[in-house]
């Protein structure tokens, strides 16, 4: 053997990362399933039951091709390099760049060679150099460098359907009662039986643990539900907990999909003639923009960004977060009911709910953060840190975000169904039936109207203030409403 490579369970793909190129006679493959990693904090058991038997399967593929597969369990990564060495000395230890801060230092300091990460289509240069050019990082100015760049929906020099968003087609509310079609569900193997049984858990079959189910996952998105993508990408339903989203995250972000292969077929499925431009432009978005960019944007900003309280925010993390039935709102009773079951909401639920209920409360970023990586089956640090630092609460005075995502219950109201079977009335903002959001949205606002005034894209809103006669009667239901979640009891 000339090389061990080893296998981090978020590089699952064998045509890209140090797998490129690999060859059975001379490469013996190691994975480490380290104990920091599967109970080292209170991961969602989803969660934890799809990242191992994901790299199992990974595992097994690689040992039917031909290779030698070392595949153990350890204290930490390194405590299983370290094991993995013993039986194989002096040889040298490759991996593509690992994509967190704290790996990439780990295994450097280790000796571990790097080979280039193309688990993203923006190198990290070229980002950087982006990002050094930039005043202020808007994600829209990226996207569109990243349209031309890689020749994505452009009608030569212009972009296809004659605008660069349509996002104004794609804020339609839910449909009543709204079905669409079912959902794939995928069976469970004996590698999936072991895991679940190690960790105490009863998976959902929710989430594909191999390539083909990942593969036959983002077939389904595209046959069943791409065309629809786009007007209902922000709408939230009770009556439909996915929507037409793509559910590719997982696989994306631990590697048994490429972002090549999903914008590939995504072109393939637009050719056709049957998708309409806005599903098209709204997805090619999330994909070579918004993912791109987040992860760009966690490499650029450095390791000491996660640890931003721009907004000095203290409050600890609601007892509601951890158990739906700490709450009468029934949007985040909902949503965390959701999110217990399998590991994931969409974007608007993590925006517009959590983010804005633990940035409207005033919540430590820190502590909220860290659930939310414990929680999403699609969480690593590389993207949660900015999306929820950054995007979601704030913490960064507006480093990423040119104004924070805080919205009252009629934007809730709009895009859901929610507030019909709720106790609170979004419209009330003083009183006992008021909507918590509706009262904590100005009451965010007047305790930052010092910071916000200066923001233009906030100084409406704040000025907004001046017109509520109520607003004593509102800063103390505010203060009840804060107490009562604390205490579970809202
Ligand atoms: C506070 C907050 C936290 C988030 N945490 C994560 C996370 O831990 N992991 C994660 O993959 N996404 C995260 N996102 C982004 C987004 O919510 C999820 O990618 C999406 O909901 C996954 O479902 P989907 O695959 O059906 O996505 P779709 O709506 O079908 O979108 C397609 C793809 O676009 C990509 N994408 C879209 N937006 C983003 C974004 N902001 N950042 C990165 N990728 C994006 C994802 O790969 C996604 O699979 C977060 C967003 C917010 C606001
Ligand atoms: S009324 Fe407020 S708390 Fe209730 S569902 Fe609507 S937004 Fe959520």
């Amino acid at each position: 053997m000339k090389r061990i490579i080893y296998i981090p369970f978020d590089h699952l793909h064998r045509k890209f990362g140090a797998l490129k190129g690999a060859n059975p006679q001379a490469d013996l493959i190691a994975l480490v399933e380290s104990a920091r990693m599967t109970t080292g904090r209170n991961w969602h058991k989803e969660r934890l039951f799809f990242l191992i038997s994901s790299a199992r399967h990974f595992a097994r593929s690689l040992e039917e091709e031909g290779f030698t597969v070392e595949y153990v369990k350890a204290a930490t990564t390194i405590d299983g390099l370290k094991i993995i060495e013993k039986k194989y000395p002096i040889i040298p230890i490759f991996c593509a760049e690992p994509s967190s801060f704290r790996q990439y230092e780990a295994l450097k300091n280790y000796g571990v060679s790097f080979i280039d990460n193309d688990f993203f289509l923006t190198p990290r240069p070229l980002f950087q150099s982006w990002a050094s050019e930039q005043k202020n990082y808007l994600m829209e100015s990226f996207y569109r460098k990243q349209r031309v760049r890689l020749g994505i929906l452009m009608d030569g020099k212009e972009p296809m359907g004659g605008a660069w968003n349509f996002d104004k087609e794609n804020r339609l509310p839910p449909p009543k009662k709204y079905e669409g079609p079912p959902y794939l569900e995928h069976s469970r193997d004996e590698i999936d039986k072991q895991v679940a049984a190690e960790l105490g858990h009863t998976s959902t079959t929710t989430w594909a643990t191999t390539r083909k189910g990942a593969l036959a996952q983002m077939k389904n998105f595209f046959d069943n539900h791409f065309a629809d993508f786009g007007p209902l990408e922000d709408a939230m339903t009770s009556d439909n907990w996915a929507l037409h989203h793509s559910l590719l995250s997982p696989y994306l972000n631990n590697g048994l999909l490429h972002a090549s292969e999903v914008i590939d077929a995504a072109m393939k499925a637009f050719q056709t003639g049957s998708i309409p431009i806005e599903s098209a432009e709204g997805f090619v978005r999330q994909i070579i923009g918004w993912r791109e960019y987040v992860n760009g944007m966690y490499w650029f900003l450095g390791p000491d960004y996660r640890e931003n309280n721009q907004l000095n925010a203290n409050r600890t993390l609601l007892p509601l977060f951890i158990d739906p039935d700490k709450t009468s709102m029934n949007c985040m009773k909902e949503t965390v009911t959701d999110i217990n079951e399998r590991g994931w909401v969409h974007h608007i639920p993590r925006l517009m709910l959590l983010s804005n209920l633990a940035l409207i409360t005033g919540t430590n970023p820190q502590e909220f953060l860290d659930w939310m990586r414990e929680e999403f089956i699609d969480a690593s640090e590389w993207v949660m840190v900015p999306n929820v630092i950054g995007m979601g609460v704030h913490a960064d005075g507006g480093l990423m975000m040119t104004k924070p995502y805080a919205a009252g219950g009629a934007y809730i109201s709009r895009m859901s169904n929610y507030c019909k079977g709720c106790v609170y009335d979004p419209k009330a903002r003083a009183g006992e039936n008021a909507c918590p959001f509706t009262t904590l949205y100005w009451d965010f606002l007047d305790r930052h109207k010092e910071t916000f005034i200066k923001n233009h894209r906030m100084s409406q809103q704040v000025f907004g203030l001046n017109r509520l006669k109520d607003l004593p009667e509102l800063k103390m239901r505010a203060q009840e409403v804060l107490a009562g979640l604390a205490l579970g009891q809202i």
